[in-house]
């Protein structure tokens, strides 16, 4: 990647706090990018800060469609966007309620196509184009036990990614989704500590291990740059071959 690349570019990272989002966020702030973390609890935040001081923060819970809207307005031109934030709740589909199924897909999906509306149609006013990474999951494209809120949350939105980079791509602004395998963040051991569990899930890996966070960073850094400007409406899995494996 050229480092001077990112050096003029503005980026809005949600879910900033943890995990895989925290990661995105440090390495384009250290590529020069200037970062806009999002994120709902403000300790994680100050660290993010204290870590990387050039990172703006903003306490937010993007599950509030009009003061998300409000936030990411006054936020100003933004080149790169990385919807990033989600939750999952493992529970069987009959034990399922609303609030459940509400919560899950307005976090993981319509938060992303509410702070994508905003951000794409400053780049399209703009005229200067511009690329968002939607991170999913390898759950968007196969599923498994107790998955049925986030697994339709993340189809969602990988068909977000589709139809706007259909729609966009005149703008010449890119949409591509990462789908990652497991992740051993705070959301990822919520998953799969269980020995057994993690087991039979790496069995499935070809690679023969979970994903790292830099793996995740690495592909979508690769989808925000110019090295990938013909790359556009792509769904990626980055899941060592997991999807693909018969047994
Ligand atoms: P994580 O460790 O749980 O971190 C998620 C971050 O998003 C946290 O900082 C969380 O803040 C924030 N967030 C959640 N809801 C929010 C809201 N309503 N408003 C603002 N911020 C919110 O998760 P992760 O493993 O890094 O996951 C990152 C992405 O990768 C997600 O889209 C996830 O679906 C995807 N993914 C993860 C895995 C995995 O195995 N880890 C696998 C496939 C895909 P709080 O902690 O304060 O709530």
């Amino acid at each position: 990647m050229e480092e001077t690349e990112f050096n003029d570019k503005r980026a809005l990272v949600t879910g900033a706090g943890k995990g895989i989002g925290r990661g995105i966020a440090v390495r384009l702030a250290n590529l020069g990018t200037k970062v806009y973390a999002i994120s709902r609890t403000q300790t994680d935040l100050d660290n993010l800060k204290q870590e990387v001081p050039s990172i703006e923060t903003r306490l937010l819970d993007i599950s509030d469609w009009e003061t998300t809207r409000k936030v990411v307005e006054d936020l100003g031109p933004i080149d790169l966007l990385v919807n990033n934030a989600a939750v999952i709740k493992h529970t069987p589909f009959f034990d399922v309620t609303k609030e459940e199924l509400d919560e899950q897909h307005d976090i993981n999906f319509r938060a992303a196509f509410n702070i994508t509306q905003v951000v794409t149609k400053g780049m399209a006013e703009r005229g200067t184009g511009g690329a968002v990474v939607n991170i999913s999951s390898i759950a968007g494209i196969r599923t498994t036990m107790n998955h049925s809120c986030y697994s339709t949350s993340k189809a969602a939105l990988d068909m977000l990614t589709l139809s706007l980079a259909h729609e966009l791509g005149p703008k010449k602004i890119r949409v591509n989704s990462v789908n990652p395998t497991v992740v051993m963040t705070e959301m990822g051991k919520r998953g799969w500590n269980d020995p057994e569990k993690k087991a039979a899930a790496l069995a499935k890996i070809p690679v023969g291990r979970f994903a790292e966070i830099e793996d995740i960073v690495n592909a979508t850094v690769y989808l925000l740059s110019d090295k990938s400007s013909m790359i556009n409406g792509v769904v990626l899995p980055v899941d060592g071959g997991m999807i693909n494996s018969f047994i």
